[in-house]
């Protein structure tokens, strides 16, 4: 059987330009075949078995020649493998795409192509240039050279773009352009016309000037712009100074490092993306199971013969870890039919809706000055004790029987309040977390040469685990950076280890962590967009 070879567009940097079409290849894929300009972030949606295989061409490697990056699709694809090749931007826009294809058709291997958003055009818009405006641009063209040449390469008609077309976007590194702008400006493009180069568009990394064209190159040069690099030359380079909307961003560029389990970074990671920052991923926290299929079945067993009243859930990991049991168990929610269920905050909460299964109460949004007081220094546990009694008056807490599934060694206010109220509670406890054996060496460094801008931690544990793994000489480097924490607990948490907190938000969620830390930073500097 043949494989199936899908050229597939990575978008232009930023990993949220992929296109749906292009995560599903990656989702389905046996073989990666990438270049240096696709974002590796996107390999993350391709299934940990498939074989990544960097195909780029970059300065440091002279990876595989062309015909070899052919011949790596045809084998892989006769060999019956689901192959991706990942490349910038849109495979048909200056990728080559169009030889791979044409390699593939004269070898018989069937092929797609994914196209992908290009930098041509995202870019520019990254950097508040629409490519064409009314009144301004109604044409654009996309240009490019040779990369490395001094001089712009005779194939280009530069003298014929010059005056043809209102936007003309080069798709070329610095070095080339005091030839791009002498040969336009020949040609008889005025000499002030704007221009606008952006450096790694659409990325956290991304740097852009502006000037007349004759001066675009000094420019590009004084600021030190490297590549990839791309400019955009027209009329429309005057909107730049209205609509720039990303390097502004308050989080631009900020690195930020982000201390929960690897699978629960991804959701602070993906918004702080969303913002233009710079997640370092640093898990502090590893879960180990602690309950046996055989404890799990006998909770489940108990459930459904309706011997509880409350189910209590402390945390979005104790809801997967309990219901990816059921699943597993080829049971499903409706155990939990004859009883309630309470949760532990809104993350807790959406968890339990993912399976299906809405709270009856959601605890800890603390509704009151005095019970805010009185669990200000203790554990959030403590505020569902009072938020119960108030919850349930009817029944009363007096003789209920209560599940609560949960980590190992959980602060015990939750458990011990209720049972001053004369609740039967039963504790299950499911996973024990733990500080990781190793961390990222190179988050590490990037804590240890002071690259780390803001620290954020959504609990106690995830700053005494660093603090442990980090050891004291690497921990004190945090102190110069903006330490955001989730909620009271975690900031008392922090202050013990000698951090002094900035941010922290009065809903105790990651969103409201990300929307925290930029009003931070906005107050910090309310004009930076340049
Ligand atoms: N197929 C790609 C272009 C490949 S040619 C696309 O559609 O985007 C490579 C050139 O594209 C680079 O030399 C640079 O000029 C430009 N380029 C690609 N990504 C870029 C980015 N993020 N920012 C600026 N220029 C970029």
């Amino acid at each position: 059987m043949s494989g199936f070879v899908s050229l597939v567009g990575a978008g232009p940097g930023d990993p949220g330009l992929l296109t749906v079409a292009g995560r599903d290849r990656l989702a389905e894929a046996d073989v990666v075949l990438y270049d240096r300009l696709a974002n590796p972030a996107l390999l993350d949606h391709a299934p940990a078995t498939a074989e990544l295989i960097f195909a780029g061409k970059s300065p440091e490697h002279k990876a595989y020649s062309q015909e070899e990056i052919n011949g790596l699709l045809i084998q892989h694809g006769k060999a019956g493998k689901r192959v991706v090749r990942l490349k910038g931007g849109d495979p048909f826009v200056f990728g080559r795409g169009g030889e791979e294809a044409l390699a593939l058709v004269a070898a018989g291997v069937p092929f797609e192509v994914v196209p992908g958003v290009t930098s041509a055009i995202a870019a520019p818009a990254y950097a508040g240039v629409p490519v064409t405006h009314r009144g301004l641009a109604s044409s654009f063209a996309v240009v490019t050279g040779h990369e490395d040449d001094e001089k712009p390469e005779s194939s280009v008609d530069w003298s014929g773009i010059a005056t043809a077309v209102d936007t003309i976007v080069v798709l070329m590194g610095g070095a080339a352009l005091p030839g791009v702008a002498r040969s336009l400006i020949a040609g008889g493009r005025p000499a002030n016309t704007p221009a606008v180069s952006v450096e790694w568009g659409t990325t956290a990394q991304q740097r852009s000037v502006g000037a007349p064209l004759d001066g675009i190159a000094q420019a590009v040069k004084a600021a030190g712009l490297g590549t990839p690099l791309l400019t955009v030359i027209g009329q429309v380079g005057t909107l730049r100074d209205h609509i720039a909307w990303f390097e502004g961003r308050p989080l631009f560029g900020k690195r930020v490092l982000v201390t929960r389990t690897r699978r629960q970074a991804s959701a602070l990671s993906g918004l702080l993306r969303r913002e233009g920052a710079i997640p370092v991923e640093l898990p502090t926290l590893e879960l180990v199971p602690v309950a046996t299929d055989h404890d799990l079945a006998a909770m489940a067993k108990r459930l459904r013969a309706k011997d509880y009243s409350w189910c209590l859930f402390t945390s979005a990991n104790a809801v997967d870890f309990v219901l990816g049991y059921l699943e597993r168990a080829g049971h499903d929610a409706r155990v939990f039919a004859s009883c309630r269920i309470g949760a532990l905050g809104s993350a807790t909460a959406d968890a339990l809706r993912r399976y299906g299964l809405r709270a009856d109460l959601i605890a800890a949004e603390f509704t009151s000055q005095g019970l805010l007081d009185a669990v200000r220094a203790t554990e959030h546990h403590h505020g569902s004790v009072y938020a119960l009694e108030g919850a349930i008056p009817d029944d009363g807490v007096s003789g209920a029987r209560i599940l609560i599934p949960r980590a190992e060694g959980g602060n015990p206010t939750l458990v011990k309040g209720l049972r001053d109220y004369g609740a039967d509670v039963d504790e299950l406890a499911l996973y024990e977390s733990r500080p990781p054996a190793e961390i990222d060496p190179e988050a590490r460094r990037q804590i240890r040469d002071g690259k780390i801008d803001i620290a954020t931690f959504a609990s106690s544990s995830s700053i005494s685990n660093l603090a442990s793994v980090l050891g004291s000489d690497d921990f004190a480097r945090l102190r110069d950076v903006v330490i955001a924490c989730i909620g009271p607990v975690t900031s008392e948490t922090a202050r013990e280890y000698g951090l002094e907190v900035q941010v922290e938000p009065a809903e105790h969620t990651i969103p409201a962590l990300v929307a925290a830390l930029k009003e931070h930073f906005a107050r910090k500097s309310p004009e930076t967009a340049t």
